[in-house]
């Protein structure tokens, strides 16, 4: 049965008005699932009206008013796991125990989000000169956008929307239109859990939308998480129209394996790293560095049986380790890759291609895949695949592996698997990276810290969520206070200096 799936604004699920519409998938099956409305500008505009209408009062609202409303939320949110993993699984193909940790790293921010009283806290200071004081305020900026890529339909979104309502604004999403599903649950269990209709909206589209968004003149920012040629785009058009804007981009992370490695550590690591969630990850590992032949030698010969021995199978399957990849176009990208791999002298170690589950055979699969002897200057080295492919560069000493990661045009996350505290530590100096793992693959920031890469991989100012989520969203002012007492010495017309 095909769904249709349309917006949610001003409190409600509202049909799609525009005559455009795309399909969306079950990925494990290849059976069309739902119908997505692809919203006009119009659709847009309705939704800025709605969050415009609703801002003065949230803005308002006191911070713990609001605090606790998450709080609602964080609750609606743990009662109902399954119920939105299963929503994420039948859209996006990732195995539910993934879907629930993504679900899981999104009520951080929540649970982060709801210390808003304490967070929009700052700073005072007493006689910054003879009795004059001056203190700052954090204000909301009023209606914010976010617009998020397919591959974490719920996590990504919050990332952005619980640090913006906390701090006072209103919100419109826009999701994926390949898996836009979790948004409108996200969206009735904020109105469940008592937020003002308008307050949070989510329009569904493409291109169209997110045009209308980057250039209407009453969004004051917008976040964006997706591929790097967007999100240069995103960033260009945004802040041209004056908004402020953070827009993270795609990855190609590598992973430093040292000689004096726990070997079996490391394998485990690379095998949830590169394969989890299909390598549809921004924080996947897609590049292993080990650093010397005989490193490269153990480490290869460890991940192959450990390759072909991955469960691959339907996201609903409790036994699959991963599952298929999002869209039948993007399997095919994915396999195109692995060709070009082939083509430019990759030696292919374990072949993932032409996967045909019994039983799912219209599915979009492409099993775990391992390349050997893959050099910096192959297409499958420099571009981000984004699908289960794990390239092993060998590299001859740390010095060389280091200066490539720090050549890639990427520079979202890395890791190095040592036992060596100084070469670690030099590793987290010098690396020009965002997210640094020492023995810890995919070192995704917690939620009261910031998550964000460097380069190709973020354009603006600000990393997501934690302390930085909360600067994005909110406008700083700082009041200088001197009461009459003061006056009564005359008006001065030098410039104003402390005494
Ligand atoms: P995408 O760039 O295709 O889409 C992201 C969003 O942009 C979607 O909402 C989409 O509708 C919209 N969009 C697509 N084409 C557009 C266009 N021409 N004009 C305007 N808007 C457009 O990304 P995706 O395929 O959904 O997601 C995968 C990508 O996201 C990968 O590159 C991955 O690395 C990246 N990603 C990055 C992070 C990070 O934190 N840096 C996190 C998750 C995903």
């Amino acid at each position: 049965m095909v769904r249709k799936i349309g917006h949610y604004i001003g409190g409600r699920q509202v049909p799609g008005a525009a005559a455009r519409t795309v399909a969306s998938f079950n990925p494990a099956t290849g059976e069309q699932s739902g119908e997505v409305a692809l919203a006009s500008a119009a659709e847009v505009r309705a939704a800025v009206e709605a969050a415009k209408a609703a801002a003065p009062d949230w803005a308002e609202t006191t911070p713990l008013r609001r605090a606790r409303i998450l709080n609602r939320f964080l609750h609606i949110l743990e009662e109902r796991i399954d119920e939105l993993a299963a929503v994420i699984t039948a859209e996006h193909g990732k195995v539910l125990s993934d879907a629930k940790g993504e679900i899981q790293r999104g009520m951080e921010v929540v649970e982060f989000a709801t210390a808003a009283p304490q967070l929009l806290k700052s700073e005072m200071t007493e006689n910054v000169g003879t009795k004059v004081d001056s203190h700052a305020l954090r204000q909301p900026l009023g209606v914010v956008a976010g617009i998020t890529p397919f591959n974490f339909p719920a996590m990504v979104p919050m990332w952005m929307f619980p640090v913006a309502l906390a701090c006072g604004n209103t919100f419109i999403l826009k999701p994926s239109e390949r898996d836009p599903s979790a948004a409108l649950l996200l969206a009735e269990w904020l109105t469940e859990a008592g937020l003002p209709a308008g307050v949070f909206n989510v329009v569904q589209g493409d291109k169209e939308a997110v045009d209308a968004i980057l250039t209407d003149p009453d969004i004051e920012a917008v976040s964006f998480v997706g591929s790097t040629p967007i999100a240069r785009y995103i960033y260009q058009t945004a802040t041209a129209a004056g908004k402020r804007c953070q827009a993270l981009g795609g990855a190609k992370n590598h992973m430093i394996v040292m000689p004096d490695a726990d070997m079996d550590q490391a394998v485990d690591a690379l095998m949830g790293a590169a394969y989890g969630s299909a390598g549809e990850r921004c924080m996947a590992i897609s590049v292993a560095v080990p650093v010397g032949e005989a490193t490269a030698d153990a480490l290869v010969e460890k991940l192959v049986p450990r390759i072909q021995a991955l469960k691959v199978g339907p996201g609903t399957d409790p036994e699959a380790e991963m599952g298929p990849l999002v869209t039948r176009a993007h399997r095919d990208k994915v396999e195109n890759y692995i060709d070009q791999g082939v083509a430019e002298g990759a030696e292919l170690v374990v072949d993932g291609r032409n996967l045909r589950l019994q039983g799912y055979e219209d599915g979009y699969f492409t099993g775990a895949t391992l390349f050997d002897r893959v050099t910096t200057d192959m297409t499958i080295y420099k571009e981000e695949i984004f699908g289960p492919v794990l390239s092993v560069v060998r590299a001859e000493s740390y010095e060389q592996a280091a200066g490539w990661i720090n050549a890639h045009e990427y520079g979202n996350g890395t890791a190095i698997f040592t036992r060596d505290g100084d070469a670690a530590r030099e590793f987290a100096h010098r690396i020009k990276v965002g997210m640094v793992g020492v023995n810890v693959p995919i070192p995704v920031p917690m939620a009261f810290h910031s998550f964000g890469g460097w380069k190709a991989s973020l354009f603006g100012d600000h990393h997501m969520h934690g302390p930085e989520g909360v600067r994005f969203y909110t406008r700083l002012k700082t009041i200088t206070t001197r009461w009459p007492t003061g006056i009564r010495a005359g008006a001065e017309f030098a410039m104003p200096t402390m005494k």
